[in-house]
């Protein structure tokens, strides 16, 4: 029987902090009442921040998937081409329901180690004079391996092409920069249970004057997922249906904790996590994940497993001894690899003691590793502080 704190170390649904569990925590109201009215627009207009935007964000009574549906079928005609780029499993989960929809999907293969390739997307671009590419769509942090691709240089590679550019940023919002605006985003889609600490339940999806248009003139049915018809209630504090209220308490707390620790502290806690969970993957003598040191994730580390060693048989030891929960190896590393979440509300004890019990559970698992990788991460936040005092 176990006993204590479960550690739900994987890189989302992420742990919901008690603020927000007693937010929600309330009677239902009337979601066509004044009290209703000032919470909706509460979070709507408090939600934009977060992405980066001063335009509107449409929110779901969904999980993340329903944000990227909705993001097809508003912009999306069957027989358009998009084009998406293969960082690992929710790249290819995103194709696949593109595909459900008679979208034509050209897949620029990856490695699942890497991010984007900006390069290949700008030579598909070039080549493209007649603009048959309708969209490129690209996942930001890709939570199958612990990659964060650089949206700015996915822009830049678009130049003048006049593709609508949507960005999956389900496991990146409220963790790490999510630039909707500034990026050039027409479509930016996310979920509530990652780095907004929130229970699963509601989704996102901060649009573009440009995307607006598109829905204007594409074929695709909708009508759960219409955003005109979210707009135009949301306009005045409300929306369409009976949204999930409160949940959208829980969000308000939410905003409310980013806006007190300040988002560029929050964004700097996650890369500090993050940077001891490698120092420690590395003081094992174990591979990340990903190979490419300029798109690790903020958020979450891949770690692979020495051949011979399955890491769902990892899993379930530490998860019986100690009562903590990895992610799984998705898709193509399934048994391969592990991830440890480092997102939402993690501090440097919570990562130590999920650091503690990998170490052990690699001992007891028999896997080949040295030891010393908890001490590799304590030394990263001491050594930390100590460039802080220094330059302070
Ligand atoms: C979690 C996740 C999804 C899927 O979201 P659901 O809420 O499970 O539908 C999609 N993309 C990314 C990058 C994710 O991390």
């Amino acid at each position: 029987m176990a006993h204590g704190q479960h550690f739900l170390q994987i890189p989302g649904p992420s742990p919901v902090p008690e603020r927000i569990q007693r937010a929600i925590d309330r009677q239902v109201i009337d979601h066509r009442g004044p009290e209703f009215q000032a919470l909706g627009h509460d979070v709507l207009a408090g939600i934009r921040e977060v992405f980066g935007t001063s335009g509107p964000v449409i929110i779901y009574p969904a999980s993340g998937t329903g944000a990227w549906e909705a993001a097809i079928v508003n912009t999306l005609s069957p027989g358009d081409k998009v084009l998406m780029a293969e960082t690992g499993q929710f790249a290819t989960l995103w194709q696949k329901l593109a595909s459900r929809f008679g979208i034509i999907v050209d897949f620029i293969p990856g490695d699942w180690r890497h991010g984007v390739n900006a390069a290949a997307i700008a030579a598909k671009l070039a080549d493209d004079k007649a603009h048959a590419i309708k969209a490129v769509m690209v996942v930001h942090n890709e939570t199958s391996t612990g990659c964060l691709s650089d949206i700015a240089a996915v822009k830049t590679a678009m130049g003048s092409h006049p593709a609508l550019l949507m960005v999956d940023t389900i496991s990146s919002l409220g963790s790490t920069p999510v630039r909707h605006e500034a990026w050039g985003a027409d479509v930016t889609v996310s979920g509530s249970q990652k780095g907004l600490m929130l229970p699963p339940g509601l989704s996102f999806t901060a649009i573009s004057d440009k995307a607006i248009a598109a829905s204007k003139t594409n074929t695709l049915p909708r009508s759960y997922w219409d955003w005109s018809e979210m707009l135009t209630f949301n306009a005045k504090g409300f929306f369409p249906y009976t949204p999930a209220s409160t949940l959208l308490y829980g969000l308000k707390e939410a905003l409310a904790m980013l806006r007190e620790e300040g988002l560029e502290n929050v964004f700097a806690r996650h890369q500090r996590l993050a940077a001891a969970c490698r120092a420690a993957v590395r003081g094992w003598g174990l591979e990340i994940l990903c190979q490419d040191p300029k798109v690790y994730s903020p958020i979450l580390t891949g770690v692979v497993l020495p051949a011979g060693h399955d890491a769902d048989n990892f899993r379930k030891i530490a998860l019986e001894q100690f009562n903590i929960s990895y992610g799984a190896g998705l898709g193509k590393v399934a048994g391969k690899v592990f991830r440890i979440g480092h997102l939402g509300d993690c501090n440097e004890l919570t990562l130590m003691a999920a650091l503690c019990a990998t170490e052990m559970t690699l001992q007891l698992a028999g896997v080949p590793h040295k030891a010393g990788g908890v001490a590799a991460a304590m030394s990263s936040f001491t050594d930390e502080n100590k460039k802080l005092r220094l330059s302070a």
